[in-house]
């Protein structure tokens, strides 16, 4: 029973924050369509982009201007998450290692040398 209760007060919740990597950049744009303001005057925008790094690639993704809050909260969770993984995996080596560490001095001390 208690499962269908939590289930339901899953579904009736709002989507949850999806990380999302990179970051919001604000960019203003030319257009080049002949005689548009923006040749002599300020250009249009800002326009809000997505922007992060896939390998050695750069990717690029337009934001419309509704979801631009959401956006930029999934990216810093999106910072936050690595960060703590990095942590992790940092902790887990110095565990390893001090496992590895204590294992062979266990060794020492039960095998005659
Ligand atoms: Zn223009």
């Amino acid at each position: 029973m208690e499962f269908y209760a939590n289930a339901e007060q899953e579904f009736n919740q709002p989507k949850e924050l999806e990380p999302l990597e990179g970051e919001i950049c604000p960019q203003f744009i030319r257009c080049g369509k002949p005689g548009c303001r923006c040749q002599h005057d300020r250009p249009h925008g800002p326009y809000h982009y997505r922007i992060w790094r896939e390998g050695p690639r750069v990717r690029k993704v337009y934001v419309k201007a509704t979801e631009v809050e959401a956006v930029r909260a999934a990216c810093v969770l999106h910072r936050t998450l690595a960060r703590r993984l990095q942590d992790v995996r940092q902790a887990k080596t110095q565990l390893t290692q001090s496992m590895n560490k204590e294992w062979r001095r266990t060794q020492r001390l039960i095998i005659p040398q």
